[in-house]
């Protein structure tokens, strides 16, 4: 990186706004997806919206790339610096702004983490409802990018269900403000496109978020099963009944032997796999669900159903089921996360694929996933010095991948397409499909210059927009 480039920054937002050496750089080589690594030449920390603005104002007028960057907690290489030299990352946009419980919605910066907001409020008797399983690492910018879910969205919907406002840094510096504190704001949701864009818009630097009520009560259960066959199956017949319980989580064999050696819940480490359900709201209309979801459980052959007795014991499994992916480095040096998802009916079907999959390709295969929303997370176990091994794994994937697009699901539930999933793009869209996205990015983002080679396929990553009716190519 050219030495001015550096002074320039280091002005700007201070030494300690900015790493350069290797080693230290090399933390930012990849997120939660490792399958692919490329270094930034520098990560630039700015403090505030206008160190943004002022940041991507100088980028923009030298013509470099830059990829924001969160906590790099996500799994599909979104903030992956692919001929991104310069990234931006928000670790030191982390103050709660404006706290406004009459009105029911809170200000943060990008940087502040998901739980943050939740503890923010907690005393207060609310809580920001998306709660991916990352909560306790991963970022408010993070999760408007990836329009994240988590274990509780299936009752209370994902990310752009709870953001009102968005503060947004445009690839040229300019700094726009998208939607507003009020529900319903006229003309184009220019928030709602922003959201789930993947970085690919600009840099969000604050959001105003939707606060809900804490429930009531809570009716926790674990539903222990011999086989995933089983466990599936309950997942379908308790949609099926007409109840949509808070959360709905499944755990087969392999993870829950990792769970239980880290965290020591006692989770039964024979069992096929246990479900995790949770019914939240007022109390006295909690009894008569739980009673259908343990007859629900009882004719797919459930060996117990445990009721969490106290809060206590509730947060356990909680946090068993919230840390299941750590656990997963117990099982293996390293593992890819997929991301699929499928109707809910077809969960029994498409985790019968998994198994499948992972006998074709000689490989283990954990799940842990929000079954409840057919959203599928199968854990693809292997050792990257094992390159046959690693091969193995891709390939599975997208095998995978492709049989959620079969069973007429997508190619996400949730982590989004990053650099990952970008070559299946075609499994659902058409090449025209892929102009229209392009060019409504070079909208945002004329000159590609933000968070470049994610998302639509080309072989040099970017369409240019800008020569008329050239053709995707894929
Ligand atoms: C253990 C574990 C569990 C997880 N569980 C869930 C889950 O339950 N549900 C779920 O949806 N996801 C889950 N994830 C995935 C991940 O945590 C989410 O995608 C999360 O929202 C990423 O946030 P981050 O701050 O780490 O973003 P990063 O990984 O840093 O970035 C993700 C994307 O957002 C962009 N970005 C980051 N900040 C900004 C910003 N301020 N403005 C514009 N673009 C930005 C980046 O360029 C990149 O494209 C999990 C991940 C892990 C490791």
């Amino acid at each position: 990186m050219d030495s001015r480039v550096i002074d320039y920054f280091r002005d700007l937002v201070g030494p300690d706004g900015i790493v350069t050496r290797a080693n230290s750089l090399s933390v930012y080589e990849c997120d939660g997806y490792t399958l692919e690594k490329a270094v930034p030449e520098i990560v630039v920390l700015p403090r505030s919206t206008e160190e943004v603005a002022a940041v991507v104002k100088f980028l923009h007028s030298k013509n470099i790339a830059f990829v924001p960057r969160g906590a790099g907690t996500g799994l599909s290489g979104g903030c992956l610096p692919v001929e991104a030299p310069v990234m931006i990352g928000t670790s030191r946009l982390n103050r709660i702004v404006h706290l406004d419980l009459l009105n029911r919605y809170v200000v943060a910066q990008a940087g502040v983490v998901n739980l943050w907001v939740s503890n923010a409020v907690k005393n207060q008797g609310f809580q920001y409802a998306p709660d991916p399983s990352s909560q306790q690492a991963c970022t408010i910018g993070g999760n408007v990018a990836e329009n994240s879910g988590g274990p509780h969205t299936l009752k209370y919907g994902v990310t752009t269900n709870h953001v009102l406002g968005l503060e947004v840094v445009l690839p040229d510096g300019e700094v726009v403000n998208l939607g507003g504190a009020v529900e319903d704001v006229p003309g184009y949701d220019l928030r709602g496109i922003t959201i789930g864009a993947e970085g690919t818009f600009g840099i969000v630097t604050q959001a105003t978020l939707r606060l809900t009520r804490q429930p009531q009560a809570y009716r926790t259960f674990l539903a222990v099963f011999e086989s995933v066959h089983e466990a599936t199956q309950t997942v379908s017949d308790i949609i099926a009944a007409g109840i949509v319980p808070a959360a709905l989580e499944m755990m087969d064999n392999l993870i829950i032997q990792a769970v239980e050696a880290a965290f020591r819940f006692g989770f039964p480490t024979d069992a096929g796999a246990v479900l995790i359900v949770e019914l939240d709201g007022l109390a006295a209309g909690l009894d008569p669900q739980t009673t259908k979801i343990m007859q629900v459980c009882q004719q797919n052959h459930a060996r117990e159903v445990r009721v969490a007795r106290d809060d206590a014991e509730r947060m356990a499994l909680w946090k068993s089921r919230k840390r299941a992916f750590g656990a997963v480095g117990r099982l293996a040096p390293n593992y890819c996360t997929q991301d699929g998802v499928v109707p809910r009916t077809k969960v029994p079907e498409i985790l019968r694929v998994i198994t499948g999959v992972a006998e074709k390709y000689h490989l283990r295969i954990a799940n842990v996933f929000h079954a409840g929303d057919g959203n599928i997370h199968p854990i693809l176990l292997y050792d990257e010095r094992n390159t046959d091994e690693t091969e193995r794994v891709v390939k599975a994937g997208q095998e995978i991948l492709k049989a959620c697009v079969d069973l007429g699901g997508s190619l996400t539930g949730e982590h989004g397409i990053g650099v990952e999933k970008m070559g299946q793009m075609p499994l659902i869209f058409s090449p025209e499909d892929l102009l229209v996205m392009s060019q409504v990015r070079s909208v945002f983002n004329p000159d590609n210059l933000c968070n470049p080679h994610k998302i639509i396929p080309t072989p040099h990553g970017c369409i240019d927009v800008r020569i008329p009716k050239r053709q995707a190519p894929l």
